[in-house]
């Protein structure tokens, strides 16, 4: 049994060390450390040191590329992005805050990050919610990077309009990305996780998984249906958890699911313990949380209890382990 939580926002090893013993204690045994471009440009030796303690404690350790280029999950900024060759394009034109999956310069990026991640320590690599850029009027991505693509895939121009071409064509665009850059974590001896956005994310991103499940080097398949405020979690996080046990089952992969430990309002601290044993339930036996001590040190998500909520998954834990 694996079950783990999410870590960021503290860079000083002297605590980070505390914190640590204090996930051990809650009976995790792996850890996500966040990895964003602000990391990696200056404090890339500190996280190596973070990933040593982390290790030194008996926790495996999962690299996450947060926030990076806009194209993964996460609230970190991106650098890269103001880079004017590698960003999104719309339909109508405009640059996006995002960088471009199909873009040569930005898949090398990438293959500079997997590299400094495995510098660092990383034992799992976790790719968090890939997704192309979310246009209120209009849709992307129609750089030159995706027409040429596309006019080579389909033999004909990228329309101005979206169609299931497009859509099609998105997806594909980012299961052949997953496919690169997990491939090359591979080669370095990391294996790769992919969490996949609930089916009712507005943004674009993967709707058949079986296109993650079933890509060689992809070892652990992923979601996080999170929204526990709403009436009908219970179902949603078992009907997820069931897809995901069946999609793993299919393709002989790891099943996981991500527990929402944000958020939680005054009164709802039962739910993380209750999802907790809804997911075990359906067979899935690699569950992490997002994210450490109730996510208290970040006012913009923290739980209005976020002790009780990281106590609450204490005890979900401990019935798994
Ligand atoms: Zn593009």
């Amino acid at each position: 049994m694996k079950t783990g939580i999410s870590y960021f926002g503290n860079r000083n090893p002297k605590w980070v060390k505390k914190d640590m013993v204090d996930i051990v204690e809650h009976n995790c045994n792996f850890v996500l450390h966040t990895f964003s471009e602000y990391d990696r440009i200056f404090y890339k030796d500190t996280m190596k040191e973070i990933m040593h303690i982390s290790h030194k404690l008996g926790l495996d350790v999962y690299v996450d590329p947060w926030g990076v280029g806009g194209v993964f999950g996460g609230e970190a900024l991106s650098h890269i992005i103001s880079n004017t060759d590698i960003h999104q394009v719309d339909s109508n034109g405009n640059r996006l805050p995002a960088c471009c999956i199909n873009n040569p310069g930005f898949i090398e990026f990438i293959h500079q990050w997997i590299e400094d991640a495995k510098y660092i320590g990383g034992d799992v690599l976790f790719w968090d919610e890939p997704h192309f850029y979310s246009v209120k009027n209009g849709w992307a991505c129609r750089c030159g990077y995706c027409r040429e693509e596309f006019k080579r895939k389909y033999g004909h121009n990228m329309p101005d309009d979206i169609d299931d071409e497009v859509v099609e064509f998105r997806e594909n665009s980012i299961v052949g990305f997953l496919q690169k850059v997990t491939g090359y974590g591979k080669r370095l001896g990391m294996k790769s996780a992919v969490c996949l956005l609930p089916e009712e994310s507005s943004k674009p991103n993967v709707k058949d998984w079986a296109k993650i499940a079933g890509m060689e080097s992809v070892d652990i398949i992923a979601t996080d249906p999170y929204r526990y405020h709403e009436s009908d979690f219970e179902e949603r996080v078992r009907t997820y958890a069931n897809r995901i046990f069946r999609m793993a089952k299919n393709f002989g992969k790891e099943g996981q699911m991500w527990v929402q430990c944000f958020s939680i309002r005054k009164g709802d601290e039962w739910k993380v313990k209750r999802a907790v044993k809804i997911i075990f339930g359906e067979g899935i036996r690699n569950i992490g949380a997002w994210s450490y001590d109730g996510t208290s040190y970040m006012s913009y998500i923290k739980c209005d209890n976020p002790k009780k909520v990281w106590g609450k998954l204490k005890e979900g834990y401990r019935v798994c382990t």
